[in-house]
């Protein structure tokens, strides 16, 4: 570099105190619309949540400068004095919400903490057993488009031509709840290397304990390991509060996202209370799996879980659960099946078969109401592809605000534009679409949200 540049460098750098909206306007426009779509609509996907400002602030901080492959006080590169404090801060935090031994707080997604386990814990052509996707499972519990699901298979010279795992999926009853000495007497016929307990559309509660007596039954016939993984991405925050029952002691291992109930920023993390496997699945997911961490968004992991740790947890979460509550009677008062008649949880499925409708005309006539939902299965479904259900959560909305009164309107808005699509059909009901998005801004408007979009 010639003196020249240097200087012309020099004069013009407003470089580390120019606002984005001056030096890219285009993307401070995106993020601004986007910011008024969460105030002014609803948020019922049960997977997602309003972090605090918090979070938001750590997670724009100057952590994201920082390479810091390893772990704290065991990294590659010097000048981690104080990003080592902050990652074991969320590792110690997370530790002690959970009640367990050891955490890696690493994991970029939920997604990539569950293949990590995989890696550390299974082998080619071993068996892994999970919740159906179609019944509320995750992808990432063995579904033939993810990875978990990648089959091993051999040529006729018995060699092996593709290696993977092989799956086995377990289903819910028609009450929509898993019967357990059905999912025993599967696991003990094929006597996989592991079970998964977890899912995204479940609303009651997991027996943990159940799932560990099957996995050390499973052991005991096969003679091998047979680990017990519970992936608690929907439940974490209702666990952390006490409000639902904690896999620990019973799972080998916990994997769970950071942003869902938890209300931290997106990512995930994995627990364990057993030392030998910590070490497995630090080294699966570094070196094994991914580079440098996010340590700006582990800083702010730290802050969620720091919240999570104070006594306004709690009543935050009871709150989630009784909202959830509220709405899933207010809608079986209107005359609408839940499945598995309520929920344990932050979410209920509402099964419109008996109204004729489909969950993607629902889903899509609630979104331009102003109300963002999923479609979702329902327990006896004819296609996965065209489910009859949609999934509906309370996080995002009580931490808004919204009490009692107010589910008890959402219902009511649910209500109104579902009748409208019954009665006018998906290409008739922009009037009642029309009217009920202008109720739920004048909602929205008493339950403002972020005062910045950048935090
Ligand atoms: C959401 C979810 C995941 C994946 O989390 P991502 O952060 O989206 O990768 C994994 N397992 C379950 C059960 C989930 O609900």
């Amino acid at each position: 570099m010639n003196a020249q540049t240097a200087k012309k460098i020099e004069m013009t750098n407003d470089f580390f105190s120019a606002d984005v909206s001056q030096t890219d306007p285009e993307l401070f426009g995106y993020i601004q619309a986007e910011h008024e779509r969460q105030q002014n609509q609803i948020e019922l996907i049960a997977s997602e949540n309003i972090v605090s400002r918090a979070v938001m602030q750590v997670q724009g901080s100057v952590a994201t400068n920082k390479y810091a492959e390893g772990l704290p006080g065991k990294r590659y590169y010097e000048g981690c004095e104080f990003v080592d404090k902050m990652e074991q801060a969320a590792i110690d935090r997370l530790c002690k919400l959970f009640g367990c031994k050891f955490a890696n707080v690493q994991p970029h997604s939920g997604a990539s903490a569950n293949i990590a386990v995989y890696y550390a814990l299974c082998e080619n052509d071993d068996l892994i057993m999970g919740l159906s996707l179609d019944q509320g499972g995750h992808l990432t519990h063995g579904s033939l488009v993810n990875f978990s699901g990648r089959q091993s298979w051999r040529g006729k010279d018995g060699q092996s031509e593709n290696k993977g795992y092989k799956t086995l999926s377990y289903g819910i009853n028609e009450q929509g709840v898993i019967d357990y000495d059905v999912l025993e007497k599967q696991a003990l016929e094929a006597c996989p290397r592991m079970i998964i307990a977890g899912a995204s559309a479940y609303p009651r509660a997991f027996d943990f304990k159940r799932f560990r007596e099957i996995c050390d039954k499973v052991a005991a016939k096969s003679g091998k390991p047979c680990y017990l993984f519970a992936d608690v991405a929907h439940y974490a925050g209702l666990i952390v509060a006490g409000l639902y029952p904690n896999p620990f002691p019973h799972a080998h291992v916990v994997t769970s996202t950071t942003h869902k109930t938890l209300r931290g920023p997106r990512g995930g993390v994995i627990m364990t209370n057993d030392e030998a496997l910590a070490k497995k699945f630090d080294f699966a997911v570094f070196p094994g799996l991914q580079g440098g961490p996010l340590e700006h968004v582990i800083a702010a992991k730290a802050v969620a879980f720091g919240e999570c740790l104070k006594p306004e947890w709690k009543i935050y979460v009871q709150a989630v659960l009784d909202n959830a509550r509220i709405l899933a009677d207010t809608l079986k008062n209107g005359g609408y099946d839940i499945v598995s008649g309520g929920t344990d949880s932050h979410m209920i499925l509402v099964d419109l078969r008996s109204k004729g409708l489909f969950g993607k005309e629902a889903t899509h006539s609630l979104e331009m109401a102003g109300l963002t939902t999923n479609k979702n299965s329902v327990p006896g479904d004819k296609s996965p592809l065209n489910p009859s259900g949609i999934r509906i959560g309370t996080p995002a909305g009580t931490t808004r605000g919204f009490g009692p009164a107010e589910w008890k309107t959402i219902g009511g808005f649910i209500m109104e534009v579902l009748e409208g699509l019954k009665a006018n059909g998906p290409e008739g009901n922009g009037k009642v679409e029309q009217g009920v998005k202008a109720k739920v801004k004048a909602l929205c408007a008493q339950f403002p949200i972020y005062q910045h979009s950048m935090g």
